[in-house]
């Protein structure tokens, strides 16, 4: 829908999926980079020629944009990635959609950009109605390249989050990792999309930034316009659009309210997380830029349980060298001292694209070449990580963490990777910790059958529980549609982690959880009870976590998580939790 469509909304509230606590009031900046208003104009009849060279020159720069990505594709990620392109460079050849634009141009008499809208919107429209896989697929290659002519056209550079003004609250259909780690944080005070679940790499990165943020709105970016008031509340999930006086202050309440409470929470940053009857636990955060560890430090964490690397992959035109991902180890590993750091080697693919190489979406990204899967498929890149990673471990506590692992072999050639990337510098004589302990990600319902197996041959697990939830429930984390069939509670998931806990301990290696479960208030008993050893996930949830964990005895936890592995439904289980969470910490501390 354009702006000119909209309709002005009074007043109204829309629920969403709460993604990142707090609260927002402020003016809409409607983001989408990629949504331009387009208008009929009429054009002279001695301005047509001109009109048509405007498309062709708009076709030849849009080409030369196709293989110059093309060529950089090719010699950093292997001709196979590349040849994807091929089918954009056909659209752009197709002499049919070219003359009918040209025509419509020449008999209708209209702007270049509204005619070429209206032609790619029939071809859209035909290719989406084709019951053949492989055509319904090309729709994308052609509204990707529709795209690309029409910035061409109209003479514009791709939108950047990073070139914000002033205060506002961004409003997107959708927001991809990368735009959302480009947000210009002091002037971003809250952010919205109608698409993407709670645990989509979007909303982690509002939640370790900080910022109050609701996603799967479905339908909030055609209700308003730039420059609405909207009210962004994070802790309940909703959203409401040009508010009364009286509910902007009854909001401006609830912000001073929940400023207290994380004022309250503070004093337990800290603090050890020890149960009243002595059980130790480690509470780590997640980071996923160097610069984050200021904030792991101001809130109390122990450590880093997760650093995703793969964010130094994005909003780049090349690849990380090996000395900037050396120095952004050691920057991370000098400021947390002895503590423990988990470095994943790199999780590209799924949600989490690398803009550079633009490389289109697979079929099933989520399932796709992703990860260690990437990694084993291109040693050169992987290898790259690995020797920076090694290099930076004489200054701190490294950990290396393999993401996505599904079974033993993959395990195996990892390791034989690193082994050559260890010999290889102690050929060459280079410093670096020669006991570096190596875990994985138990993320893949295949891993956690076959933990037993897996804990052989790694010093630790943690539990990702992110994607580990979206896998054994067939449920994609970032689709707001089939966010309710998302169930941490499900019986199933539970029994998981209590397999994946105890296969550990067997094994005498310690088991950790690095997806956003860990932060769950509501969890937090009961993963206790199950015995997990560490809990890592955004910095702000680590003095809740503590709290938690500070007024409970691990014997009542134990108790608790024995009764709720009884339960049959997701439904029985978080109540259960909840009214535990309730009866034992919050009256505990009231
Ligand atoms: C997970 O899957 O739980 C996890 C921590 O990794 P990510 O969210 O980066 O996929
Ligand atoms: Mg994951």
């Amino acid at each position: 829908m354009n702006k000119q469509q909209k309709i002005k909304v009074e007043k109204k509230m829309l629920q969403g999926i709460a993604a990142s606590p707090g609260i927002a009031i402020g003016r809409v900046f409607i983001w989408d980079s990629e949504e331009y208003s387009i208008t009929k104009h009429l054009i002279p009849t001695n301005k047509i020629s001109e009109e048509i060279l405007r498309f062709e020159d708009a076709l030849i720069k849009t080409r030369s944009e196709i293989l110059d990505i093309q060529r950089k594709i090719s010699r950093e990620m292997g001709f196979e990635h590349a040849e994807i392109f091929n089918a954009h460079l056909l659209v752009l050849e197709d002499r049919m959609l070219i003359e009918e634009v040209i025509n419509k141009i020449k008999k209708e008499k209209v702007n270049v950009e509204y005619a070429f809208l209206r032609i790619l919107k029939k071809y859209s429209d035909i290719f989406s109605k084709m019951d053949d896989e492989y055509l319904r697929e090309r729709l994308m290659d052609i509204q990707d390249v529709g795209k690309r002519i029409i910035r061409n056209l109209l003479g514009k550079q791709k939108q950047s989050l990073k070139d914000l003004k002033e205060n506002v609250i961004v409003v997107a259909t959708n927001l991809s990792p990368s735009d959302t780690a480009l947000m210009h944080k002091d002037k971003v005070i809250g952010f919205t999309t109608d698409m993407g679940g709670r645990t989509s790499h979007t909303a982690i990165l509002a939640r370790s930034s900080e910022i109050p943020a609701v996603v799967g709105l479905k339908t909030l970016t055609p209700n308003v316009n730039n420059g609405d008031i909207i009210i962004v509340d994070g802790n309940n999930g909703n959203v409401i659009i040009n508010p009364t006086k009286l509910i902007i202050k009854k909001y401006q309440n609830e912000q001073k309210k929940f400023i207290e409470f994380e004022k309250e929470l503070s004093r337990f940053k800290s603090l050890p997380a020890i149960t009243i009857d002595g059980r130790s636990i480690v509470i780590g955060a997640n980071i996923e830029f160097p610069e984050e560890v200021d904030s792991v430090l101001a809130h109390g964490a122990q450590g880093i349980g997760l650093y995703r690397t793969e964010y130094m992959y994005m909003n780049r035109t090349d690849l990380p060298s090996e000395q900037e991902h050396f120095l952004a180890y050691k920057k991370v590993a000098q400021c947390m001292k002895k503590n423990t750091v988990v470095i994943r080697t790199m999780d590209i693919g799924g949600d989490k694209f690398v803009s550079h190489l633009e490389v289109p979406n697979e079929m099933n990204p989520l399932m796709g070449s992703r990860a260690i899967r990437f990694c084993l498929a291109r040693p050169d890149i992987f290898k790259t990580q690995l020797r920076g990673i090694l290099r930076a471990s004489v200054y701190g506590n490294l950990k290396i963490m393999y993401p996505m692992i599904s079974g033993l072999t993959e395990l195996r050639q990892a390791n034989e990777i690193l082994k050559e990337v260890k010999q290889e510098l102690l050929k060459k004589q280079v410093p670096f910790d020669k006991n570096i302990e190596v875990g994985i990600m138990i993320e893949v319902p295949s891993a956690a059958l076959i933990a037993d197996i897996l804990a052989k041959e790694v010093a630790f697990f943690s539990i990702g529980t992110n994607d580990l939830i979206q896998y054994a429930l067939a449920v994609d984390r970032i689709n707001e549609k089939i966010a309710y069939l998302y169930e941490p509670a499900h019986p199933a998931v539970m029994r998981l982690i209590k397999s994946i806990i105890d296969v550990g301990h067997n094994a005498g290696i310690w088991v950790g959880m690095c997806g956003e479960m860990a932060a769950e208030p509501v969890f937090a008993i009961v993963l206790l009870g199950l015995g997990l050893d560490e809990f890592s996930a955004s910095p702000v949830s680590v003095p809740e976590i503590k709290k938690i964990i500070r007024s409970m005895s691990y014997e009542k936890a134990q108790e608790i998580a024995a009764k709720i592995l009884t339960f049959d439904t997701a439904a029985k289980i978080q109540e259960y939790a909840n009214t535990k969470l309730k009866e034992l910490v919050i009256k505990s501390t009231e």
